[in-house]
């Protein structure tokens, strides 16, 4: 018999780890949507579009050829000149030995801060900001410092200052995110360049986010600037980027790194220790996707478009919301303080009872850091008559809460 005995103690590390919050909003949701409530989903960050057709053809077809094996672990060739093609598109100045195929964004982030931090080394991560930056810097043994993305009468900034006050000898890398998760702010050329000149004098990895890249509403063909583009930075950038928001694909799991030239075998051993390669038939979908029709890109974007303003103007109908228009992404990062005033409820407490009690699903800022106190990001990818709905529904929550 083996006597009783306690588990050994879990590994510090676990400690360090971050979750998204959003997920675990979906889950309330669901659940609440099981027990016959009518609930409306403004949680997750992803369109409501199918996949594009060819590319469903194009993986279903790979699959049934049995493409199915491992394979090169950077990317099948064809894949990797694509995304080539399109890095170049983007004024990204890149060869092939710039492109890594990765298992969607997410690892590839994780890719990029193992290889660019060494334990102890200060990384200046956006706040508000995607849950998994803080995350990711801490698991490579990292210290996050962060940086304002801040609401102004021109809608959401990036703070130069706040950059400056966190820059420290120990800085290693800056995290870039345009367009941002949660406010939809994007970068100008000339943020882009600004950002340059600090990475530059500091001698600073940039890690570029641009998931969202497509998806910038001032921008012709919704083509927001890369970091990469600017003149002198493909070195010392590395891009996260994939097929999840672009082309409506979150669940294939693509994903794809240009990386500075220096970094790529170790990137690829990185891909090699974790996944040995992405799934074939998955690559050819997604090479479907980025070398057929655009229909269903360009169609997702104006449809984008115009729920944006439509929801964001009906936010701002709701006495006690304010929302400025993000001009990215499909986020509206909406300020309820005077709701929170008069109800006296915190952000969790808030965004929980919007859902419990009045079935809308947000996510309280306060997932994306402590700076998203006062705040509620809904997503808009969803269809025109459900956030109709939901702005119904805000503003009878409203008129609950609004009473002091
Ligand atoms: N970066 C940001 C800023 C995101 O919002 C997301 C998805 N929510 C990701 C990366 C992850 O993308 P993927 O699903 O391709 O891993």
């Amino acid at each position: 018999m083996i006597p009783d005995s306690a588990a050994p103690a879990k590994a510090a590390r676990l400690g360090r780890l971050g979750i998204e919050g959003a997920f675990a909003v979906a889950a309330a949701a669901r659940a609440l949507e099981e027990s016959g409530r009518e609930v409306i989903h403004l949680e997750l960050g992803q369109p409501d579009f199918p996949s594009p057709q060819h590319a469903i053809a194009a993986g279903v077809g790979a699959l049934e050829a049995d493409d199915a094996k491992y394979t090169a672990p950077a990317g099948i060739p064809e894949l990797r000149n694509a995304i080539l093609g399109y890095a170049r598109g983007r004024g990204i100045p890149a060869e092939l030995g710039n492109v890594v195929v990765t298992s969607a964004a997410k690892p590839m982030l994780q890719y990029a801060l193992l290889a660019a931090v060494n334990p102890g080394d200060e990384v200046l991560i956006p706040s508000p900001g995607f849950p998994i930056y803080p995350s990711a810097v801490r698991l490579a043994g990292g210290i996050e410092r962060t940086y304002a993305i801040a609401s102004t009468r021109d809608g959401w900034q990036l703070d130069w200052d706040s950059i400056e006050r966190q820059l420290t000898p120990r800085t290693r890398a800056i995290v870039l995110n345009s367009p941002h998760n949660p406010t939809g702010w994007t970068a100008t050329s000339d943020d882009l360049a600004r950002i340059a000149w600090i990475a530059v004098e500091r001698n600073l990895w940039v890690i570029s986010d641009e998931i969202y890249s497509g998806l910038a509403y001032d921008y012709a063909d919704g083509a927001s600037p890369s970091a990469a583009a600017v003149p002198g930075m493909l070195d010392r950038t590395i891009i996260i980027d994939g097929f999840s928001k672009r082309w409506s694909m979150t669940g294939w799991r693509l994903g794809f790194g240009i990386v500075p030239a220096a970094l790529y075998d170790d990137i690829v051993a990185l891909v090699i220790n974790n996944t040995s390669c992405t799934p074939p038939f998955i690559q050819r979908g997604g090479l479907a996707a980025m070398e057929g029709s655009q229909d269903v890109v360009h169609a997702l974007r104006q449809s984008l478009h115009e729920r944006r303003d439509r929801f964001v103007s009906g936010l701002n109908s709701v006495p006690g919301i304010t929302c400025a228009l993000p001009s990215g992404a499909f986020y509206a990062f909406a300020d309820v303080q005077p709701l929170l005033a008069a109800s006296r409820l915190d952000t969790d407490a808030f965004a929980a009872r919007l859902l419990q009690d009045h079935g809308v699903a947000g996510c309280p800022g306060t997932d994306f850091g402590p700076t998203g106190e006062g705040f509620v990001r809904f997503s808009f990818a969803t269809a025109a008559p459900k956030l109709d709905r939901a702005i119904e529904l805000l503003q009878a929550a409203a008129k609950r809460f609004g009473k002091t």
